[in-house]
């Protein structure tokens, strides 16, 4: 698997676990809040109209208050008592007129005297109430009748203006005005009758009967939407919701994308791309020339910066990622230098931990490598330390008797540091041997660490092996390792390790002719 292409496949994961969290505290709070708020608006409908119920059945009980005194008239010739149902006119206000009946005929009214007017009984709700569009004298203005009747066929007839209806019905609502059915009939807004569902019902609505008459008041809900809910009424709430669900969603964000040990931190890294082979340049005695380079790996961190990488091989060999690590810098290196004009004889060393080794496609990957170059244009050597033991098997004289066929070379690492140097000479196809800059650092310091130098030049002189020292600093130091006959030196002196840029730079600059003679070889 592409680690760019798993690393990409992490990231929307990533995201989309980031996102689903970012969206809960709306998920879950958000129809709560909502649900609520039309809850409250609910409740506040309902007693609005239980309000306006109210004030109709005060209204109500002030018109069959006035019934009910005229009844004990009813039956009385209409001369006599003409002037008390005037009366009872004058002194309540919400009464239009009055009259009194019998067998279901008015035949004495406040307006008209002594007048006969059939009344249609049977389409009185409960007896009690009917709701007439209006009559000849005001055709636009409907009334209510309230006719109260004695077991003896005499009655009291109560009208009222139905403007005081329509006062109760459209001051409690603020939803618009409610609608008062009687019987079939109905009283809407703008003094409105008709018959059936009256107008001022939306998509919800709420109906209460009173209690006491046989009327029912019915008023459009209107339910608040999602967005008036959350935008316009709880902006400041939603506001707050989703700055918490961005936090969390970001805090989710980096808690996944956040390496949980050093390893997930290197496979990150790997998959980001971030290591970077950087070169050192090796010269032969004398000449100031780049005659090849160490490839030393170096982790540039996306926060840290430039790590070392004492600081993160050896994690990287215990986890076994050296080995895709190592390739890829094999990759880098082979891309950067392939096209350039390398010097004969030009020899780049990479560094392979044991567990490479041990791995069966650090052969093929050798001969990729060197496929990368024209035939012979450079020499590459693998460098094995003694700081791990690699356990010399069949297999792995094996691969080293194959690297060997191929044309690559094996120089031991930090030669005399470890306890394995032995060995290896007998059982591997060594080419090399690379002197540990711990002993060039005490060159001139102690006679112990000169004599160890010496020594180790003179085994591999004797065991026609090559030789490189490590860690020149000093003039002093060139001078010794180059009167002793070392092959190659590398070292601060010389120049330190640079990214693959600078270093092909430097390449083409140290083989233009005649430059400053670094040493003298015989200083
Ligand atoms: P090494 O293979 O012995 O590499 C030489 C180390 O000495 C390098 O350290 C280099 O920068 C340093 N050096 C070179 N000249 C001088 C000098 O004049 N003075 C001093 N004081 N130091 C000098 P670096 O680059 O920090 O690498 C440390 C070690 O990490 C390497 O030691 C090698 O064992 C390991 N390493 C580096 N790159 C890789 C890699 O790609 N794969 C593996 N497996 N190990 C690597
Ligand atoms: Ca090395
Ligand atoms: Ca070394």
């Amino acid at each position: 698997m592409n680690p760019l292409n798993s690393s990409r496949q992490h990231r929307v994961s990533h995201l989309v676990a980031a996102a689903a969290v970012a969206v809960l505290p709306m998920l879950l709070v958000g129809p709560v809040v909502v649900w609520q708020a039309q809850r409250a608006e609910t409740r506040e409908t309902q007693g609005e109209v239980r309000q306006t119920v109210a004030q109709l059945d005060a209204l109500m009980d002030e018109n069959l208050r006035v019934a009910d005194r005229l009844l004990p008239l009813s039956g009385l010739k209409c001369a006599s008592v003409a002037r008390s149902l005037r009366e009872q006119v004058a002194v309540t206000p919400s009464v239009r007129s009055t009259g009194l009946t019998r067998d279901g005929a008015m035949y004495c009214s406040s307006v008209s005297g002594a007048d006969y007017q059939p009344l249609v009984l049977r389409s009185f709700a409960g007896g009690l109430l009917e709701l007439m569009p209006g009559n000849r004298l005001t055709p636009d203005v409907p009334m209510l009748l309230l006719h109260r009747q004695r077991p003896d066929g005499y009655g009291a007839l109560v009208t009222m203006d139905a403007r005081y209806l329509q006062m109760a019905l459209g001051v409690n609502n603020k939803d618009g005005p409610s609608c008062l059915q009687i019987g079939k009939e109905w009283l809407g807004p703008n003094l409105r009758t008709g018959q059936g569902r009256p107008p001022c019902l939306g998509p919800f609505s709420f109906h209460q009967a009173s209690s006491r008459y046989p009327y029912t008041v019915a008023a459009s809900l209107r339910l608040p939407s999602a967005y008036q809910v959350l935008w316009e009424e709880q902006s400041a709430l939603t506001l707050l919701l989703i700055a918490l669900g961005l936090a969390a969603g970001s805090g989710v964000y980096w808690l996944l994308g956040r390496p949980s040990s050093p390893v997930d931190e290197l496979r990150r890294a790997l998959a980001e791309d971030e290591f970077e082979p950087f070169l050192q340049p090796v010269v032969k005695p004398g000449q100031t020339a780049w005659a090849g380079a160490e490839v030393l790996m170096r982790w540039r961190h996306p926060r840290e910066g430039l790590i070392r990488p004492d600081l993160f091989i050896p994690r990287a060999e215990e986890s076994g990622l050296i080995v895709p690590m190592t390739r890829q810098m094999m990759r880098k290196v082979a891309q950067g230098l392939a096209r350039e004009k390398l010097p004969p004889g030009f020899h780049l060393g990479f560094n392979i931990s044991t567990a490479h080794f041990r791995d069966c496609d650090l052969y093929q990957e050798c001969a990729e490598f060197l496929a990368a170059f024209p035939p012979g244009a450079l020499s590459l050597t693998v460098e094995l330390t003694e700081r791990e033991l690699l356990q010399v098997t069949p297999d792995i004289e094996n691969l080293f008797q194959r690297l060997d066929k191929l044309g690559v070379k094996i120089a031991l690492d930090d030669f005399g540091t470890g306890h394995s140097s032995l060995v290896y000479l007998q059982k591997l196809a060594v080419d090399g041997l690379k002197i540990d800059q711990s002993f060039v650092a005490r060159i001139g310091t102690d006679s112990l660490s000169g004599h160890i130098v010496d020594s180790v030049v003179e085994l591999a002189a004797k065991l026609g092996l090559e030789t490189v020292a490590e860690g020149v600093e000093t003039q002093a130091q060139y001078d010794y390792l180059t009167r002793l006959g070392v092959g190659w030196l590398q070292g601060y002196l010389i120049a330190k390790p640079m990214p693959l840029k600078a270093f092909v730079q430097g390449l083409r600059d140290s083989q233009r002719p005649s430059p400053p003679p670094l040493a003298s070889p015989t200083a």
